[in-house]
């Protein structure tokens, strides 16, 4: 016996009017209406599902190529309004320091290669749009290079933030080469897929930050006979993609395999921002100017900044920590950033658009009550963060210590309208915090 299954379902045409639809999906295939797809002229026995509208009816498959077209004209839609690909000509390269210092404290050497780079990279995009092609601009990806802590993901970001550009981060020492345990580097742009919702357009301009870049340096102790498969490996892999290619990427990261559908990607016009501590390298530079200065320049010997070397960093230290000259070729811009002292921890509690204090401040702003925090509080947490040696880090850490308590018993106290964090009462929190017994073991 022949029998039929109506489902009502209400599918969203447009945001404010749901149009009530049914499908119609016959199980035993029996053509006892002669009903088809309205697009592509399926028969209803050959389509696994026909959703019937006012008068017209749409197979399963139709729906999907319709979804893709719709998705397809959004993302144009999205760039042809600017919001994606084309930085304004009044742009300069000082508007996008001024708003990184908005948001990050020192580092200007830092700041200003980086907006000139970015900046860069939009004129060069403007060239490739207009397919003038007498002088090739070529891509400007950066190397940051400072200790943990210091900034370097904070630029980047802030950096996307205010291009309005997907932006996504990953970790370098998750990587492979492929074929072995871990994860190919094409999931770099599965990430920048997922943020921009698979919008590929979008992502073809986005930037990506390789967090730990250095973690991929080349094993100097590695005896020949085995291969570096996270180290060297993963910078030939890497290869390619900094300098701009199109690459097969698996939607969900990790792995590729055979079976998975693969979207194509365009990787030259995505700007890539590498970061790494690269520990030690201090070391190679100060054996390297040691040598100069022996050489040549005996007398600026005593004007070198011994405390903060990194500032000295060329790629020839960056080759002799391990990485491939390949790979810093792809990686232009170099800069540094400088270690945090008291001063700049103290100034990035307070002073940054969404500097810690501030924080806490709105989240008792919502609760009524007026926060404060006295000089000598503002000092302490700054000590103390220099004294844990995390860095801006460590700032978020003893502030959490600190004012946990009052977060929780202050909410929903009537009687309380202002309170004020000094340092008498920060130094009573953080030493009973976890952080304090840390310290002391
Ligand atoms: P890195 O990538 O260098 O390890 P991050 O950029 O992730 O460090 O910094 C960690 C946090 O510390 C940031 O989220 C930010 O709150 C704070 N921070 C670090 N450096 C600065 C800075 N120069 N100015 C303002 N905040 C900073």
């Amino acid at each position: 016996m022949a029998y039929k299954r109506v489902i009502p379902l209400f599918f969203c045409l447009n945001s404010s009017n749901f149009v009530k639809i049914k499908i119609i999906m016959d199980f035993n295939k029996r053509n006892k209406y002669n009903l088809r797809c309205s697009f592509c002229g399926r028969d209803k026995t050959e389509a696994l599902i026909l959703v019937a509208g006012i008068d017209a009816h749409i197979c399963e498959s139709c729906v999907d190529q319709a979804s893709e077209i719709v998705q397809e004209e959004l993302g144009k839609k999205a760039i042809e309004g600017g919001h994606f690909d084309s930085l304004p000509e009044s742009v300069k390269p000082i508007d996008i320091k001024k708003h990184l210092d908005q948001y990050v404290i020192g580092q200007d050497e830092a700041k200003k290669y980086l907006s000139v780079a970015v900046h860069n990279h939009y004129k060069r995009l403007a060239q490739t749009n207009s397919n003038e092609d007498e002088v090739e601009i070529e891509k400007s990806n950066v190397l940051l290079v400072g200790r943990t802590g210091t900034g370097k993901t904070l630029l980047a970001k802030t950096i996307a933030k205010y291009l309005k550009v997907p932006f996504a981060i990953v970790d370098a020492t998750v990587f492979t080469e492929a074929g072995y345990v871990g994860e190919d580097v094409e999931s770099i742009l599965s990430r920048l897929l997922q943020v921009c919702d698979y919008n590929v357009e979008m992502a073809e301009r986005g930037i990506v930050y390789v967090d730990e870049i250095d973690k991929i340096a080349r094993k100097q102790d590695n005896p020949s006979i085995t291969r570096d498969v996270s180290g060297e490996g993963v910078q030939q892999a890497l290869l390619k993609m900094l300098e701009g290619t199109e690459v097969n990427v698996p939607p969900q990261g990790g792995r590729k395999h055979p079976e998975q559908k693969l979207i194509k990607i365009d990787t030259s016009n995505i700007l890539f921002i590498c970061g790494g501590a690269f520990d030690g390298v201090e070391k190679l530079i100060a054996q390297r100017v040691n040598t100069q200065v022996i050489g040549f320049k005996g007398k600026d010997s005593e004007q070198l900044d011994r405390e903060n070397l990194l500032q000295y960093i060329t790629q020839k230290d960056i080759r002799s920590f391990g990485l491939i000259p390949e790979l810093i070729g792809r990686l232009p811009v170099l800069t540094y950033l400088e270690p945090l002292d008291f001063k700049a921890l103290r100034r990035i509690l307070s002073e940054p658009k969404n500097a810690l204090i501030k924080q806490y401040q709105k989240l008792f702003q919502f609760e009524g009550i007026k926060l404060d925090f006295t000089e000598d509080a503002i000092d302490y947490i700054s000590e103390k963060a220099i004294e844990f040696n995390l860095g801006a880090r460590g700032l978020r850490s003893i502030c959490e210590a600190v004012m946990t308590d009052a977060m929780f018993e202050l909410p929903g106290r009537k009687d309380i309208k202002k309170f004020t964090v000094d340092k008498k009462y920060a130094e009573q929190k953080l030493s009973k915090s976890k952080l304090a017994q840390l310290k002391a073991a």
